[in-house]
């Protein structure tokens, strides 16, 4: 069997994103995956559309997990938004702590993601599939590795389903990682985050702002490629399809593809990896 796969969606800003993210769902949709998740803007900035794209794909056939982030909100806040869910037949969640924009006070009841977790876990029971994040390079805004990994364990320990990680490019990381989490007793699926090369500048900022590590031949390769699109393409896939290779090897129990809404690179990696079940 196939290795399973989900894919990650932002909330569309325009109808034209709204319009286009409807054909980049059925075109992933072949695929078959697991299900689709859709982020959650800063302070619930993005709670109408995020909602709105959930149920576009969940009315198109498919599964759909809204993301939730809990930094901000009050309990009330929190389970009306579930019920919201609920009501329109949801029922799988990525529930994270968030970040709010610097400067925003924070004058919510969560401090961190265990916090929901434990939340839903107790006002829902098992009504809910919860995953939440982990971080092979561990969370930027921690100093030490063994707390962020403990607070991890603890997270999980809290009821989550199972975890995806952040995006990273060195499987050394995840393998360790995993290792790590299993001796702190976690027993739940933990999903790499993968990051197609859709835009190197971009993905070399995302990486700066996460603590993530790109190694440096692949910097000065891209570097190198200047405006040369062709050559960042083919040779960021090259990449990624390596890395999901020695991932799945070993053991991955699943890949989400961060997708930025864009289905071609994700395609492509899935078609050269034989992931994907379109029986
Ligand atoms: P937590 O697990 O709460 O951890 C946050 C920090 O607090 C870590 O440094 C941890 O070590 C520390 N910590 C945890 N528990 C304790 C404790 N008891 N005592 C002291 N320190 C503690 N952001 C969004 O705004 N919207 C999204 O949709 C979104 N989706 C994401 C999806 C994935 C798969 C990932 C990996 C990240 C996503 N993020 C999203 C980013 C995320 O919100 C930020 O990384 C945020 O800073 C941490 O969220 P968390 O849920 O991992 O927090």
């Amino acid at each position: 069997m196939s290795t399973p796969v989900s894919f990650e969606f932002f909330p569309p800003n325009t109808p034209v994103g709204v319009e286009k993210l409807k054909t980049v769902v059925q075109e992933l949709g072949a695929l078959k995956p697991q299900y689709f998740s859709v982020t959650y803007g800063a302070g619930g900035s993005t709670r109408d559309k995020t909602l709105s794209a959930v149920m576009d794909i969940a009315s198109a056939g498919f599964n759909a997990a809204p993301h939730l982030s809990c930094v901000g909100s009050t309990r009330e806040n929190i389970a009306e938004i579930l019920a919201t869910y609920r009501e329109r037949g949801i029922s799988r969640v990525v529930a994270l702590r968030g970040d709010l924009p610097s400067g925003t006070a924070t004058a919510g009841e969560f401090r961190y993601a265990s916090e929901l977790v434990s939340f839903i876990r107790e006002t829902q029971g098992k009504d809910w599939h919860i995953e939440v994040a982990a971080y092979p390079e561990v969370h930027p805004q921690q100093r030490y590795a063994a707390r962020d990994l403990q607070h991890f364990a603890d997270k999980m320990k809290a009821g989550a389903d199972g975890a995806i990680t952040q995006f990273f490019f060195n499987p050394d990381a995840y393998f360790h990682f995993v290792d790590e989490a299993r001796r702190l007793g976690v027993t739940q699926p933990i999903v790499p985050g993968i990051m197609p090369f859709h835009n190197y500048g971009r993905i070399a900022q995302f990486a700066q702002r996460d603590g993530i590590e790109i190694p440096r031949w692949v910097q000065m390769k891209m570097e190198g490629f200047m405006d040369d699109a062709a050559s960042i393409r083919a040779f960021g896939l090259d990449v990624v399809t390596r890395l999901c290779e020695r991932l799945i090897a070993g053991g991955a129990p699943g890949v989400h593809f961060y997708t930025l809404n864009q289905s071609a690179l994700t395609l492509a990696l899935c078609e050269r990896l034989g992931l994907g079940n379109k029986g």
